[in-house]
C-alpha cells in the first residue's frame, strides 16, 4: 500500500489542477507565508472524508472552493483525488455490502471527493461514486482514521497533549485500526435498538391482538359446538323423518285400508238391513181366535147342558128302573125276568153312567173320543137287551116312559158326540190359530232382533269410522308436522339431507317419541349457537396465523437481541482486549521516542476511567466510545488515556508547565509512537517542528527518517534540518492570478523558498 498522488483542483486557494506525486518515503512541501501549503495539508483530511469545517478552516463548503483570485475566476466545485498503489489488495472493495460476495480488489485506488457550493459532496472511488461511510470504512482498514492522528495540522503537534482523556482514547482507537469495531458496535447496538422497538410493537400487537383472538376462539368453539349439534341433529333427523316417514305411511295404509273395511262392511250392514222391513208386531190371528174362543165356549156350554140334561135324565132312568123293580115284585111272573133283565140293565146303565162320568171328566180329545167308543158300544149292548126283552116281555106301561128317556138320551149322546167333534175341532182349529200367531210373534221378534243387530253393528261401524275420521285428523296433523319437520330440514341442511333422507330406512326400535323431544332441545341449542357465521371461522385462522407469526417473530427478534447482545458484548471484549493490549504496545515505544528526544527520563500513558460526557442523541453517543461494559449501566463511566512523563534532571510532571518545545517534543514521541503500531500508510505533518530548537530539530529530523521506514512522510516545513531529510521537495507559491501553484524543487532552491 502506497500513496502514490494527490490532485487539487478548485480546493481553497488551489484553482487550477495541482498534482503531488509521492515518490519518495519523505516529501516536504516548502513555500512562503500564505502560499496553500496548509491547504494541501487540508486537502487530504478533505478526501479523506473530513466533515468538520472548522478543522479546514471554514464556516461553509463554499469557503473550501477557490473563490476566485485577481486575474482567475471563482470555480463551481473543489475536487481532491487521492490514489493509492493498491498491488498488495489492501484495499478490498465490497460495493454491495454483501459479505457473501467477492470483494472489488483493483491495481490502483482512487478515492475523489467532490464539493458544490451549496455543501454537497460526491465520493468516488475509481470514478464510481460511493458512500462516505463506505469509503471511511475502506479508509480505516489501512489505519486511515477519521480522527486524523496521521495528519497534524499547524500548530496542532501538541494537540494530543491538549486533547481530553476521552478524545485522547479516540485518537489511539482509531490509530489501532480499532475504530471497526465502533462501527460494529454502534451498527449492532443500532439494530439492538430496532430489535427492541420491533419486539415491542410486536408484542404489543400480540396483546392487542389476544382480547380479538381470545373473543374469536370463543366464537369458533360455539361455531364447532354449533357445527357439532348441526350433525347430531342431521343424523337425529334423518333417522327420525325416515322412520316417521315409514310409520306415516303405514299408518295412511292402515287408515286407508281400515276405512275400507268397515265402509264396506257398513255397506253390506245396510244393505242386508235394508232387506229387512221394519215391522209392527201384528197378530193376523186375532179375530179368528176370539171367534174360535167364543165358538168353543157356546160348544162346550152346550156340551155342559148335553151332559146335564143326560146326567138327568139317566138319573131318571134310574129312578123309572126302581119303579120298575118294585113294581115286578108286584108282578111275579115276571118277576124273575124282571129282576134279571133289571139286574143286566142296571149294570149296563151303571156301565153307561161310570163312561159317561169319565167322558165329563176327560181332559183329552183322545180320552174323550176314546170312552166315546166305549160308550158307542155299551149304549149298542143296552138297546140290543132292551130289544131282546121286548119280544117276550109284555111291555109295562111303565116300560113307555124309559123308552122315550132312553130314546131322548140316545139322541143327546149323539149331540153330545157331535158337540165332541165340533168342539175337538174349534178346539184345533184354535191351537192352529195360536200357532200361527205364535209363529208370526217369533217371526217379528227374530226380524227385529236381527235389525236391532245390524244397526247395532251399523253404529258400531260408524263409531269405529269416526275414530279413524279422528285417526285421519290426527295423521293429517302428524302428516303436516313431518312435511314441515322434512322442509325446514331440507331448508336447514340444504339438498344433500333429502338426498341422504332417501336413501336411509327406518331405524326399528326407534322411540319417536323420545327422539322428537331430544331434536327439539338440539334446534333450542342450534339457535343458540345460532348467528355466528364461518367467516368468523376464517377469521380466527388467520388471526391464529397472524399471532403464531407474530409469536415467531417475537422468538426471532428475542434470538436475534440475545446474538446482537452477545455480538456486543464481545465486540466490547475484543476492542477492550485489543486496546488495552495495544496501549501497552503504544507505551514500550512512547517510552523509547520519548527517551530519544529528551534523551533520558521517562513516559507512558494510563487508562482510565472517566465521568461519561452528556450526549445530544444516541447516534453520536453509540459507536464513539469504548466504553466498559460493565460500567455501562448504572454509573457512566468511560475510558480515557492519560499521559504521564518524567522528563529527565527535572521534577516537572504536569503537562501544562512544559514548555511548549518539551510539548512539542512529548507530543511528537508520542504521535509518532502511536504510528509506529499500526503504521498508516502516510502522515502528514505540518510544522510540527516549527517550535524546535536546532539540536530537537536534529533529533526530530532523525525521528522523520525512523517514521518513514513505516509511513510516507508529508511534511511541510520551514526547518531546513527537516527538509534536508526529504528526498522530493515542493515548493507552493501563490501566482500572479492569486492562485497557488506547486512546482518539483531541489533543496537549495527549498531553502531558499522556506527563507
Ligand atoms: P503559512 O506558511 O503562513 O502558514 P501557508 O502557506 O500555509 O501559510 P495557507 O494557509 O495554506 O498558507 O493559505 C492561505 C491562503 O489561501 C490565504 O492567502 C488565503 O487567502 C487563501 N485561500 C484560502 N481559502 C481560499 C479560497 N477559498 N479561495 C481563494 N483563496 C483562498
Amino acid at each position: 500500500m502506497r500513496l502514490k498522488h494527490i490532485e487539487i483542483s478548485g480546493f481553497k486557494s488551489f484553482a487550477k489542477k495541482a498534482t503531488l506525486s509521492f515518490t519518495a518515503p519523505v516529501t516536504c512541501v516548502v513555500g512562503p507565508n500564505g502560499s496553500g501549503k496548509s491547504n494541501v495539508v487540508e486537502s487530504f483530511r478533505f478526501v479523506l472524508g473530513e466533515q468538520s469545517m472548522k478543522s479546514m478552516r471554514g464556516k461553509s463548503g463554499a469557503d473550501l472552493i477557490f473563490k476566485g483570485g485577481s486575474t482567475a475566476p471563482k470555480v463551481s466545485r473543489a475536487a481532491v483525488s487521492i490514489t493509492f498503489d493498491n498491488a498488495d489488495k489492501v484495499f478490498a472493495f465490497n460495493p454491495t455490502d454483501d459479505a457473501n460476495k467477492a470483494p472489488v480488489l483493483f491495481e490502483e485506488v482512487t478515492f475523489t471527493r467532490e464539493l458544490y457550493p451549496d455543501g454537497t459532496s460526491r465520493y468516488l472511488m475509481n470514478g464510481t461514486e460511493i458512500r462516505l461511510k463506505q469509503m471511511v470504512e475502506l479508509l480505516s482498514s489501512v489505519n486511515i482514521g477519521t480522527s486524523s492522528h496521521h495528519i497534524i495540522s499547524q500548530g496542532e503537534a501538541d494537540g494530543i497533549l491538549r486533547a481530553s482523556a476521552r478524545d485522547r482514547r479516540e485518537m489511539l482507537e482509531d490509530a489501532l485500526g480499532l475504530k471497526v469495531y465502533h462501527f460494529r458496535i454502534k451498527e449492532s447496538e443500532n439494530k439492538l435498538g430496532k430489535a427492541m422497538e420491533t419486539l415491542k410493537e410486536v408484542q404489543s400487537l400480540r396483546r392487542e391482538l389476544a382480547p380479538h383472538l381470545n373473543f374469536l376462539k370463543k366464537q369458533v368453539e360455539k361455531v364447532e359446538k354449533g357445527r357439532a349439534i348441526r350433525e347430531e341433529l342431521e343424523g337425529l333427523l334423518v333417522q327420525y323423518l325416515a322412520t316417521e316417514r315409514a310409520m306415516l305411511n303405514e299408518e295412511d295404509n292402515r287408515l286407508a285400508q281400515a276405512n275400507n273395511l268397515i265402509t264396506n262392511k257398513k255397506q253390506q250392514l245396510e244393505e242386508v238391513l235394508a232387506t229387512i222391513p221394519e215391522q209392527t208386531a201384528h197378530d193376523h190371528t186375532a179375530a179368528e181366535r176370539s171367534e174360535l174362543s167364543a165358538q168353543l165356549q157356546v160348544i162346550r156350554e152346550k156340551r155342559r147342558a148335553t151332559e146335564s140334561r143326560i146326567s138327568r135324565l139317566e138319573g131318571m132312568v134310574e129312578a123309572q128302573r126302581q119303579m120298575l123293580i118294585a113294581q115286578s115284585k108286584q108282578h111275579t111272573h115276571t118277576a124273575k125276568a124282571v129282576v134279571f133283565a133289571a139286574e143286566e140293565y142296571r149294570t149296563l146303565l151303571s156301565d153307561i153312567e161310570l163312561l159317561l162320568r169319565n167322558i165329563r171328566e176327560a181332559q183329552s180329545l183322545d180320552t174323550i173320543r176314546a170312552l166315546l167308543g166305549r160308550f158307542e158300544t155299551l149304549v149298542a149292548q143296552l138297546k140290543a137287551r132292551e130289544e131282546k126283552e121286548a119280544a117276550p116281555v109284555e111291555t109295562a106301561p111303565l116300560d113307555t116312559g124309559i123308552k122315550d128317556t132312553a130314546i131322548e138320551l140316545e139322541g143327546l149322546e149323539r149331540d153330545l158326540k157331535a158337540l165332541i167333534a165340533q168342539e175337538d175341532k174349534t178346539q184345533r182349529r184354535l191351537q192352529a190359530a195360536e200357532q200361527a200367531r205364535d209363529a208370526a210373534m217369533m217371526a217379528h221378534q227374530d226380524a227385529t232382533r236381527k235389525r236391532y243387530e245390524l244397526i247395532s253393528e251399523v253404529k258400531q261401524c260408524e263409531a269405529e269410522l269416526q275414530i279413524l275420521a279422528a285417526s285421519k285428523t290426527t295423521f293429517v296433523e302428524r302428516k303436516e308436522l313431518f312435511d314441515t319437520e322434512l322442509k325446514e330440514s331440507g331448508f336447514l341442511f340444504g339438498p344433500s339431507f333429502l338426498h341422504t333422507l332417501q336413501a336411509t330406512q327406518p331405524v326399528p326400535e326407534f322411540d319417536l317419541h323420545t327422539q322428537k323431544r331430544a331434536i327439539d332441545r338440539l334446534k333450542i341449542r342450534l339457535d343458540e349457537h345460532a348467528g355466528i357465521g364461518n367467516e368468523v371461522v376464517t377469521e380466527y385462522e388467520s388471526t391464529v396465523e397472524r399471532d403464531a407469526f407474530l409469536a415467531r417473530e417475537v422468538t426471532d427478534i428475542e434470538a436475534s437481541i440475545r446474538n446482537l447482545e452477545t455480538l456486543i458484548i464481545d465486540l466490547k471484549r475484543i476492542l477492550d482486549e485489543q486496546f488495552t493490549n495495544g496501549v501497552k504496545v503504544i507505551n514500550e515505544r512512547f517510552g523509547d521516542f520519548f527517551k530519544t528526544m529528551f534523551g533520558g527520563g521517562s513516559a507512558f500513558l494510563s487508562i482510565t476511567l472517566e465521568k461519561k460526557r452528556k450526549r445530544k442523541n444516541m447516534d453520536e453517543e453509540v459507536g464513539a466510545e469504548g466504553e466498559d461494559p460493565e460500567q455501562s449501566e448504572g454509573e457512566e463511566f468511560e475510558r480515557g488515556i492519560e499521559v504521564h512523563v518524567n522528563l529527565p534532571e527535572k521534577k516537572v510532571k504536569e503537562l501544562n508547565m512544559l514548555s511548549g518545545g518539551e510539548r512539542s517534543l512529548v507530543s511528537i514521541a508520542l504521535l509518532f509512537a502511536i504510528s509506529q503500531v499500526n503504521p498508516p500508510p502516510f502522515l502528514v505533518l505540518d510544522e510540527t517542528d516549527a517550535a524546535l530548537d536546532e539540536a530537537n530539530s536534529r533529533r526530530y529530523g532523525d525521528m522523520i527518517e525512523l517514521l518513514a521506514e513505516y509511513s510516507q512522510l508529508i511534511v511541510v516545513t520551514h526547518n531546513r534540518e527537516t527538509m534536508s531529510r526529504a528526498s522530493v521537495l515542493y515548493g507552493v507559491t501563490l501566482g500572479t492570478d492569486g492562485g497557488s501553484k506547486l512546482l518539483s524543487i531541489k533543496f537549495d532552491e527549498a531553502v531558499k523558498v522556506a527563507k
